[in-house]
């Protein structure tokens, strides 16, 4: 069988992808190599608790991404959180901060979002792809298909292909076609160009009766390893245990991505502990957790998705974080608009 589009990744980028197909008449299959959708629109339950260990909160302003965040909302979702933020330091977004942005922190954990999104679409969980290849659609043809082949050897087999990745998966994938298409060449330069920084991260919970700080959001301007301290637990209806998640800074992060975890988690709560009090030193729980390609350096996105008509009739599309001008999740949605746009060459949708 040969599916019509295939999307590589169920991030926000290749949901929002797969949803607008899909409401113009086509039939995309979803591959994610994970057990749950979202990938950096990540929520962690922790004993029950949810805890967003990666994009802490919702924010976006152009009408069809807030239309999709406000699906997402639940009971007892936070309106504008984080209102009240410790520190004068740079968020990593800062335009969420701006009064055109609107902000959103699901009960739930952001992770609704991707739910919300993933809901009725052919999603297939625990599917990772490990490489591209082109080929005749069949012994007479002379129109070729992509063949993708996932980890344990399953083939599918696709007339569109759409990469919606962190755009460092994006080349490795690429990197497997044999031989390299022309068609794809010219774009390899300009992925080259999105700069991905790391970020490693730290949830750590605290006893029972540990005071909870009166900031929702800490971004200290004077520390070089800790860019923020997010108080996940003031995002919870009910009474949740005091948990934080720290952030490292991308310097901090990329010198420490390949040194063992108990070493930069503890560097990371003696930082926040500095900053904070010695309490955040010794919570009762601590999972780190390595964001190899975190978010995308400010500034070096590129203003849209990129499409190659391959000879032979095959289509490859790119969207993500990376390929969409505003950055960030909004910007990884729009760009699946976008992309879908291009796909089923109708009108560009208004960011
Ligand atoms: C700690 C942290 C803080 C952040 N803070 C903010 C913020 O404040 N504001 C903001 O706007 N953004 C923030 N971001 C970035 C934001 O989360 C991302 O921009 C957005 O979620 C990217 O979505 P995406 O769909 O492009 O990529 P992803 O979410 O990375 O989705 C890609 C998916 O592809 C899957 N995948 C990868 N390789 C394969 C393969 N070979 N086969 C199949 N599936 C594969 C992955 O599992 C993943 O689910 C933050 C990110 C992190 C990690």
């Amino acid at each position: 069988m040969v599916h019509d589009v295939v999307i590589v990744g169920g991030g926000i980028a290749g949901l929002s992808l797969a949803r607008e197909l899909t409401a113009r008449g086509r039939a995309p299959v979803v591959l994610e190599r994970a057990n749950g959708v979202g990938g950096r629109c990540a929520t962690r339950r922790v004993d029950g608790q949810p805890v967003d260990h990666g994009l802490s909160f919702l924010h976006g302003r152009s009408p069809a991404f807030l239309a999709a965040m406000a699906a997402a909302r639940d009971q007892g979702a936070v309106s504008r959180w984080p209102r009240h933020r410790d520190g004068e330091g740079v968020p990593c977004q800062p335009q969420a901060f701006d009064p055109l942005d609107t902000r959103l922190a699901p009960a739930a954990g952001v992770n609704a979002l991707a739910k919300h999104l993933a809901a009725g679409l052919d999603v297939r969980l625990g599917a990772r792809v490990e490489t591209l290849a082109l080929g005749p659609a069949s012994h007479l043809a002379s129109d070729r298909v992509w063949t993708l082949t996932l980890t344990g050897g399953d083939q599918l087999r696709a007339r569109t292909v759409a990469l919606a990745l962190p755009v460092p998966s994006m080349l490795t994938l690429l990197g497997t076609l044999s031989p390299p298409e022309a068609a794809i060449a010219p774009l390899l330069p300009l992925l080259r160009l999105i700069h991905v920084v790391p970020c490693l991260t730290v949830i750590a919970r605290y006893p029972e009766g540990t005071p909870a700080p009166s900031w929702e959001a800490s971004y200290p301007a004077q520390s070089t390893a800790v860019h923020a301290v997010l108080h996940d637990s003031s995002k919870r209806p009910g009474t949740p245990r005091l948990t934080l998640v720290i952030q490292g800074r991308p310097g901090f992060s990329q010198r420490h991505v390949d040194t063992p975890e108990a070493e930069w988690a503890q560097a990371l709560l003696d930082e926040a502990a500095t900053l904070h009090g010695d309490w955040v030193r010794t919570p009762d729980l601590r999972q780190p957790h390595r964001w190899r390609y975190a978010r995308v350096a400010i500034g070096t996105e590129l203003a849209s998705p990129l499409v190659a008509h391959c000879e032979g009739g095959a289509v490859l599309g790119l969207a993500g974080d990376g390929l969409h001008a505003t950055g960030g999740v909004e910007g990884a949605y729009l760009s699946g608009v976008a992309l879908a746009a291009r796909l089923t060459g109708s009108e560009p949708p208004r960011a």
